[in-house]
């Protein structure tokens, strides 16, 4: 049995999968004084699974940078490689890397495996993910790198399987972090998320794209530290609409902050779309792409001049004619599932090892 495993600062979800067969599920929302590896025995024996029929254990590692762009084993020189990458995402790659250390202790001799959010987009073009700044801060690793990978390419597998991929899609994965990616035949070659998740659609409680003098201008009030809170945690829909979760905007008719998040991520769709030169398929997926339909209707009615239809009912009857060519825009909604690409990239790289 594979165990996958997404590791949080004080939080842990894990899956079992046992071939393509999910067999468990479980979360652990506050990890306790003893740690991650406590939290995933104990979350492990209260799903019934014994440690000792896991074969391998999975992770989300949210940014692999520039040179970890495929799920792979994780050998020392990955764990240094995830480890160079902590500037890069501060909060999220070292809870990635307890996760690894917590299945360490808990299975000692484990064969474990990295899948990255990242790697997605390392299709993405020079052009696309340079920042214009002097060659001395690029190197830095200061370029748009992109995020929400796996959820993308969980998509393009669901999509590919029904039938013949749409050339030209956009990926709109809306939740509390939210995104969208330009898919050119099954590659990225655009995302809005850049150097690091706060760019591009307004979020639950991340500012979106901002102007970085206005970032500077935050730092000079508050300090560096404080003013990274304010972007990345007291911003978006909590700032503008007082909730971070749209059901609460809609039962206080927080109307601005919703339609702030629609507004930009119609401007954001027209940057995508430019990318691709075209459209033939919107996908929604996320906790808001899947469960918001008045969310969908104001986005796809931005984008009307595309061709894109707003009709209310238009998604479960496109769900049938994504691949029928007399549409000229399909709209689909596709359940987010990252912990079964994971598993199938994590099994796919198990079997090419033991070939
Ligand atoms: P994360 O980015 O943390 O993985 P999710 O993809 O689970 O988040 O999305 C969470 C968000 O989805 C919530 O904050 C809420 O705004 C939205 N959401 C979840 N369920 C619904 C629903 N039934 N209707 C509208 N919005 C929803």
């Amino acid at each position: 049995m594979l165990l996958v495993v997404n590791s949080g600062s004080s939080s842990l979800k894990l899956a079992v999968f046992d071939g393509t067969v999910e067999v468990a599920r479980a979360s652990v929302t506050e990890i306790g004084p003893d740690g991650h590896a406590a939290a995933l025995g104990s979350a492990l024996a209260k799903a019934g699974v014994p440690i000792a029929r896991l074969r391998a254990a999975a992770h989300r590692v949210v940014h692999g940078g520039a040179l970890l762009t495929e799920t792979c084993r994780v050998t020392p020189g990955v764990l240094a490689g995830i480890a160079a990458c902590v500037p890069l995402a501060p909060l999220h790659n070292p809870a990635n890397l307890v996760g690894i250390e917590a299945v360490a202790a808990l299975a000692p001799g484990l064969a474990q495996y990295a899948c990255f959010d990242t790697a997605f987009h390392a299709t993405n073009p020079e052009v696309a993910v340079t920042y214009a700044l002097p060659l001395a801060e690029r190197q830095r690793g200061l370029r748009r790198y992109g995020f929400h990978g796996i959820s993308y390419a969980a998509l393009v597998r669901v999509l590919a399987a029904e039938g013949p991929l749409p050339g030209r899609l956009l990926a709109c994965h809306l939740g509390n972090g939210a995104s969208l990616c330009a898919i050119l035949n099954g590659r990225s070659v655009a995302t809005t998320m850049g150097y690091s998740p706060l760019d591009g659609l307004t979020m639950g409680t991340r500012s979106g794209s901002i102007d970085g003098n206005a970032v500077l201008r935050l730092a000079e009030v508050h300090g560096v530290a404080r003013a990274a809170e304010i972007l990345n945690r007291e911003s978006g829909l909590l700032a503008l609409g007082g909730s971070n979760d749209l059901r609460m905007l809609h039962a206080n008719e927080a109307s601005f902050a919703l339609q702030h998040f629609a507004y930009w991520a119609v401007r954001h769709a027209g940057s995508m779309v430019a990318a691709m030169g075209g459209l033939d398929a919107v996908v929604f997926t996320g906790g808001i792409g899947e469960n918001d339909a008045w969310m969908r209707k104001e986005i796809l009615s931005g984008l009307a001049f595309m061709g894109v239809s707003s009709d209310p009912d238009a998604n479960a009857r496109n769900e049938s004619t994504l691949h029928d060519p007399t549409s000229r825009v399909a709209i689909r909604i596709v359940p987010a599932d990252e912990e079964r690409q994971i598993a199938l990239e994590t099994q796919a790289v198990i079997a090419r090892e033991g070939a």
